[in-house]
């Protein structure tokens, strides 16, 4: 190891960068997250160093005295100024870094993943920027972001055992057994669950294995796992229990730990199902016996997903729970129409609806939806269709109104129907749909760039 890594104290120090453009930029933004007296040596700096001078948090000016600098940065665009600033540097003994001139540098920065005050450092010597990246990006999915908070939680408990606990033996196999093997567990690691971990710890007496189970209600999204989130990702990375439904997608399905226990409770429109307390109890029981359980969840699990059930479950047998929001069918849908859901001055709302309820058909506010520009996204409207069809037409809705159906919204199987009110009905049938699919209201198909310069 050529380069020590240290996480070097700047409060109260300064720091000089030298230059204004692209690369001075880039430092500065890592420089900016630190408590360093900041001072940008530039005659013609860039708009966001302006901007953040402006805001207070550097200076500028046009030359300094570089012996004032605990630390100092050569970030102009021409190579051989860095060479020349970081000869200098060393000659009064400040540690300086020469942007793109290893030669020239008596420290690099390494890449950062900030959690603040968790920071993880990685750094390959300048044999492979792309490789630090790779594992930074690894990293930053994997580390949730309330570690830093987790963190602060740790200290004032690790303060407060100082005073209970004399035994630095005992103080540290409790924080084994609190903060386990950490590797796969990080999703866990959220200042509630350190610090209920932490009380069962000190009332045993003799430091054990905890067993607090914890509930992840998780958006699963249309299909496409790009459309996951980072957060839901991680959980799923460490599920002991996967309890999901019928509309989660295979490529999403594969992305859970293999070796969690995976349980199916997909409701089949009309056909078997699992029913809703029989989910209940599943998640409850396995949350019981200490397992960390994922409950994934089509699209966005707090829109038609009868989640409040599951958490009125939840909060009876008082087990914590967390939400991870989801890509909904119509934000989907509508990316696939390559159209806004909301559009100024035309729509001032855009519904969400069902077509069924527990009645049968839903009624909506139908006189509000056959006005022109009304839009609305329709769940589970398939067999809905003539009705809703029928609804409109009574309430004055134009039979020209654009209506789109998106089978399968953000799947490689993605079946786009682009019609019009009177039309619906017909047009589902010839076109086989037969869902997942959402019936948009008042929307039609923006053409691809390629269709409409074929057009012109
Ligand atoms: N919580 C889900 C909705 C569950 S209700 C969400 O936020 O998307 C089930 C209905 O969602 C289906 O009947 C269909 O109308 C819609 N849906 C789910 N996935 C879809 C997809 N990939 N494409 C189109 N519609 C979908």
């Amino acid at each position: 190891m050529r380069y020590l890594p240290i996480h070097f104290d700047l409060r109260g120090k300064t720091v000089f960068v030298y230059g204004g453009d692209r690369a001075a930029e880039a430092k500065l933004r890592t420089l900016l997250k630190t408590d360093a007296n900041l001072v940008v040596i530039s005659e013609t700096p860039g708009e966001e160093i302006r901007r953040w001078a402006e805001q207070g948090r550097l200076t500028i000016v046009a030359d300094a005295d570089l012996s004032t600098a605990s630390l100092i940065y050569a970030a102009t665009e021409y190579p051989n100024e860095n060479y020349r600033i970081a000869e200098t540097a060393r000659a009064v003994g400040i540690p300086v870094n020469a942007a793109d001139q290893p030669a020239g540098c008596d420290f690099i920065t390494p890449a950062i993943v900030d959690r603040s005050p968790v920071a993880v450092s990685i750094g390959t010597e300048g044999t492979s920027p792309a490789l630090a990246r790779a594992l930074k990006s690894d990293l930053e999915s994997r580390l949730p972001s309330s570690l830093g908070e987790t963190s602060k939680t740790i200290k004032n408990l690790r303060d407060q055992l100082k005073v209970d606990e004399p035994d630095i033996a005992k103080r540290q196999a409790l924080w084994a057994t609190v903060l386990g093997s950490g590797l796969g567990d990080y999703a866990e690691l959220d200042s509630d669950t350190v610090t209920a971990r932490y009380n069962t710890a000190r009332q045993l007496s003799a430091p054990q294995e905890t067993s607090v189970g914890h509930v992840h209600i998780v958006g699963a999204g249309p299909g496409d796992p790009d459309l996951l989130t980072v957060g839901a990702l991680r959980v799923m990375h460490s599920a002991d229990v996967v309890v999901y439904d019928r509309l989660v997608s295979d490529e999403v399905m594969s992305l859970c730990r293999r070796e969690a226990e995976f349980i199916y409770v997909g409701k089949i429109p009309g056909g078997v199902s699992t029913r809703q307390d029989e989910i209940n109890r599943i998640i409850v029981e396995k949350a019981q016996a200490g397992e960390s359980v994922v409950r994934l969840k089509s699209g966005d699990p707090l829109v038609f997903g009868r989640a409040e059930e599951e958490f009125a479950a939840l909060d009876g047998a008082g087990i914590g729970f967390t939400i991870h929001p989801g890509i909904t069918a119509a934000t989907a849908a509508a990316a696939s129409l390559r159209h806004s859901l909301t559009v100024r001055g035309e729509n001032t709302a855009a519904t969400l609806a069902t077509g069924h309820d527990e009645q049968g058909f839903a009624e909506l506010d139908w006189t509000a939806l056959a006005k022109p520009n009304a839009r609305a996204t329709i769940y589970m409207g398939l067999r809905a269709a003539r009705f809703i069809q029928g609804r409109l037409l009574l309430h004055g809705a134009s039979p020209e109104t654009p209506v789109a159906v998106v089978e399968n919204a953000s799947r490689a199987n993605e079946i786009i129907v682009a019609t019009t009110l009177s039309q619906l009905p017909d047009d589902l049938t010839s076109n086989g749909i037969k869902g997942p699919a959402v019936v948009m209201i008042g929307y039609d198909r923006r053409p691809s760039a390629v269709a409409l310069k074929a057009a012109s």
